[in-house]
């Protein structure tokens, strides 16, 4: 594979004009996409008429879409809802967008709990992403009787037992990219009566979904990856149609309320996701995500994950032939991985440093994994032969070793 061969891929690419749709900076080669993801040019102009239009001059007037358009900023949870959709497989109202993953998925497991009385297990997988153990064990703290049991990630599945009330699972591993069969895992956990609650924070926007037709009961996912919502995007819930009128979320607030502006005493949920929403919603934020979202008009996600998979051979290609000193912890079987490769090496961390000083941004994973994100809307073929270039160059030349790379971030 020649740089000239990588051009000619870039030049066949059927989503080679999305990228017109970002704004990157010149010279970068960003390839962390799946911890941030790059900023949509649409979302410049959207902030700018969200703060000087519609806060400044129609102030609280916004709320409401007075010509019935659905724009109002009342509705945009249930609609930024909806245009993820789409993108993970589900039904327009099965999803809405608030708060963080993390609380989301402190309401899911509350939710779940409370359909599924009489088991108290809560089953996961040690090495999960920490936030989905960390708030796991925080809901069994105030969930009468729930317990938390993390095994093995390949014990998982043996682990499924009568008591299993739910089984909670990271899609997208955030480290290694090893994706779950996630129809599978959920047949298997229905079949012994648990509830399933799937994070998709590395799997919006990244790898093609189903929830809906794989029956899935609760999922939740991540703004500001790969749907390119901004720091500190809000997140989405998902929850099983089927579920809604019986799901009750343990933050009762006014705006899952089912007539917040009556101001009545006694808490009465609303019909559908919106009963999942707690407090006032962080507005410019959601509008941000709105136009992050939007950056997928036009495409789907079998397009975007078929490019997702010719990048990463590219680039596996190229560090397997030139790199020899990493090694290849994300699964090279497209089905069973995300929208990111990752590599193994015991100075990780200085490698991803001197790589960003060669302008290629990846991240650092503790202990030892360096991670480069894939994000086919706005990475090209080039880019990654470039990328792996430099790679090899680094560690060719040794100058990883540079004292400067080993001085740690608070943020890897
Ligand atoms: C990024 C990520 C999160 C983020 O949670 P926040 O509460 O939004 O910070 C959660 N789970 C997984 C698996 C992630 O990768």
């Amino acid at each position: 594979m020649t740089r000239d061969d990588a051009r000619s891929l870039d030049a066949a690419d059927p989503l080679r004009g999305f990228r017109d749709r970002f704004h990157l900076p010149d010279g970068v080669i960003y390839l962390d996409g799946n911890s941030l993801g790059a900023l949509p040019h649409a979302t410049r102009d959207a902030q700018a008429d969200a703060v000087t239009r519609q806060w400044g001059d129609q102030l609280i007037g916004s709320w409401n879409s007075p010509n019935g358009d659905g724009m109002g900023w009342i509705e945009a949870p249930a609609r930024i809802g909806a245009a993820i959709a789409p993108l993970i497989g589900a039904a327009a109202n099965e999803v809405i967008v608030t708060d963080s993953v993390s609380v989301n998925l402190f309401k899911a497991i509350a939710a779940a709990a409370a359909l599924n009385p009489g088991r108290f297990e809560l089953l996961t997988e040690t090495g999960n992403f920490p936030t989905d153990l960390y708030v796991a064990n925080g809901a069994a703290s105030v969930i009468a009787g729930l317990t938390v049991r993390a095994v093995a990630p390949e014990a998982v599945e043996d682990a499924i037992g009568p008591d299993t009330a739910i089984l909670l699972l990271t899609h997208v591993h955030y480290k290694s990219g090893t994706r779950r069969d996630m129809a599978a895992m959920t047949a298997r956990a229905q079949a012994a009566g648990a509830l399933v609650v799937w994070d998709l924070s590395h799997s919006a926007g990244a790898v093609p979904l189903a929830l809906s037709r794989e029956d899935v009961d609760f999922a939740v996912g991540c703004g500001y990856k790969f749907l390119n919502g901004g720091p500190g995007a809000p997140s989405f819930l998902y929850a099983a149609a089927r579920h809604h009128a019986a799901m009750r979320s343990p933050l009762q607030g006014w705006f899952g309320h089912a007539a917040p502006f009556a101001f009545d005493d006694a808490y009465e949920p609303a019909p559908g996701m919106t009963r999942m929403l707690c407090g006032t919603p962080p507005m410019l934020s959601l509008l941000a995500l709105e136009s992050g979202v939007a950056t997928f008009a036009g495409t789907d996600m079998g397009a975007v994950f078929a490019k997702s998979s010719a990048l990463f051979d590219l680039f596996a290609d190229q560090v397997a032939s030139r790199c020899p000193e990493l090694t290849l912890v994300s699964p090279r079987d497209a089905a069973c991985r995300g929208s990111q490769i990752s590599f193994s090496h015991p100075h990780a961390y200085e490698i991803c440093q001197a790589m960003i000083a060669a302008d290629v941004v990846g991240d650092f994973r503790a202990p030892d994994i360096l991670r480069f994100g894939l994000t086919p809307l706005y990475t090209g073929f080039e880019d990654l032969w470039i990328a792996a270039d430099r790679l090899a160059d680094i560690l060719d030349s040794g100058r990883w070793r540079d004292a400067r790379y080993a001085v740690k971030a608070k943020v890897t």
